[in-house]
């Protein structure tokens, strides 16, 4: 990959004048964070961090990430429809992971209840990064795909303007003018304002489930004051507060404090810490709703890494997508070697190969949010000792990525700047609305370019390890 700005990252002088103008500008275009020492105080921010310049990324393989996420989005929504296929695909994995296990108990305890709800939301990310071949050619290669509280769709709205600012102020204006305007926010909050219209009841609010800490409100905020602006009051809860004040009528029509909630957008729930009994009471209470879940329980567990294992398996994306051959294969294209540790002869041989060659591999439990996965001499030492245990099965092994790095500089509140060695990992949001059988919308809301030093060999933005980016399409 070409890197477009040499000549500036030599120059030390205008790098540094960049960075006074980048970081007010993100100040002044709501690139925001709370900060580290006061999380859930909002009269003191700080802004994001971020690269001072936007990243190469090659325009055929951004067009192909657009071009197959509606494909995505038909797929996450016939796996959260499949109970078959979700109670094989997960039925090693419940037996040793005790997260998995609670959600996979709701699942089913709601579908024996029988499903209240009966409009679909799904808001999802799918994310990227190029893999350069052996002979330098890069190809888009799927991380993972979040099914629940995919984030900084406000946030990315919102630096393109200041990359393009940074540019001009370098000199590039032609390039600035190249930058691509992005709006997630926008197209999330389209497909949340869908799901409440189809609810049905027009004094229905919609319910934000969020954190205990909110560090990353204000992302939050961008989707919520585009309801807002169309006049769709928006109210903000934790779980706790579901469990103390959270009813449901006897149609199951979910209520908090005597307000009738039409979708239950979750920014919280996806990993272990966040539930205790009462918040998982609290989850279970929702999902018995006849509210919109975005996701629902079904389509949080489509997005279980172990789900995504089975899916690179020969077949199994037909059989979930019959008569979309074409859809398969955009989606096939996308997929890295993936592997199951499952417990027999072939999950020994993936074992014995990951041990032998860690660094070829990533070793990936059913966590989200960063910073669980193994790599090199750690990945070796866990598997040797889970080798011969089911607790293996827990895990899947993922080939590893290898973009080419590129040299940036990453801005970070009270952190000196300096040039670094960065890859970077492209999102594209997925929103989907379903009524009973029925698509009603199905669109790509937009992207988010998150990028990194390449001496992590794990995390996000919210983790500390990634920073928000621009893609400079080349
Ligand atoms: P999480 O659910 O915690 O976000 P991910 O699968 O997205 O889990 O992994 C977290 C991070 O680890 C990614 O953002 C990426 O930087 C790195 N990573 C994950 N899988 C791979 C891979 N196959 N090759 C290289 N890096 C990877
Ligand atoms: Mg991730």
């Amino acid at each position: 990959m070409a890197a477009p700005w040499e000549d500036v990252l030599r120059n030390e002088t205008a790098v540094q004048e960049a960075a006074r103008v980048a970081v007010d500008a993100a100040l002044l275009a709501g690139v925001l964070m709370r900060t580290e020492g006061e999380p859930n105080a909002s009269d003191v921010v700080n802004y994001a961090p971020f690269t001072l310049l936007p990243s190469a990324v090659p325009s055929a393989l951004f067009e192909e990430a657009y071009a197959v996420q509606q494909d995505f989005n038909l797929l996450v929504d016939a796996i959260s429809q499949n109970k078959e296929f979700l109670e094989r695909t997960l039925a090693s994995t419940i037996k040793v992971d005790d997260f998995t296990a609670r959600l996979f108990r709701i699942y089913m305890q709601v579908l024996e209840e029988g499903l209240a709800q009966s409009v679909f939301l799904g808001i999802n990310r799918s994310d990227y990064m190029f893999d350069c071949g052996v002979d330098g050619t890069p190809a888009l290669k799927q991380i993972e795909i979040n099914t629940i509280a995919a984030s900084f769709g406000g946030l990315t709205s919102r630096t393109a303007a200041v990359h393009g600012q940074v540019l001009k102020v370098l000199g590039k204006s032609k390039e600035a003018s190249r930058l691509l305007p992005n709006n997630p926010s926008k197209g999330l909050a389209l497909g949340i304002a869908k799901a409440w219209e189809l609810y049905g009841s027009p004094s229905a609010v919609v319910m934000f489930l969020v954190e205990e800490v909110q560090r990353n409100i204000f992302d939050q905020r961008c989707v919520e004051n585009e309801l807002w602006n169309r006049n769709i009051r928006v109210i903000r809860r934790r779980f706790r507060d579901v469990f103390e004040k959270g009813s449901l009528d006897d149609a199951r029509r979910l209520y908090m404090d005597s307000q009738e909630v039409a979708v239950v957008y979750y920014r919280e729930g996806y990993v272990p810490k966040n539930y205790d009994q009462q918040n998982w009471e609290a989850r279970l209470l929702l999902e018995r709703s006849r509210a919109v879940k975005c996701p629902d329980i079904a389509t949080q567990l489509a997005g279980t890494k172990k789900v995504q294992q089975e899916l690179s398996q020969p077949g199994t994306l037909e059989k979930l997508l019959p008569g979309r051959a074409e859809a398969v294969a955009r989606i096939r294209a996308t997929f890295a070697g993936l592997y199951s540790l499952d417990m027999g002869e072939e999950g020994d041989k993936i074992a014995a190969m990951a041990i032998t060659d860690p660094d070829r591999f990533v070793l990936k439990p059913q966590r989200e949010g960063g910073g669980n996965n193994l790599y090199g001499e750690e990945l070796r030492q866990v598997l040797e000792r889970i080798r011969d245990s089911p607790e293996r099965t827990s895990y899947i092994l993922m080939d590893k990525i290898k973009p080419q790095p590129a040299m940036n500089y990453l801005l970070r509140a009270h952190s000196p700047l300096q040039v670094s060695e960065c890859i970077s990992e492209l999102g594209i949001f997925g929103v989907y609305v379903r009524q009973g059988k029925e698509m009603v919308m199905n669109e790509a809301a937009g992207h988010l370019l998150r990028t990194k030093a390449t001496e992590h060999a794990d995390g996000g933005v919210a983790a500390g390890v990634a920073v928000l980016d621009t893609p400079y399409l080349v």
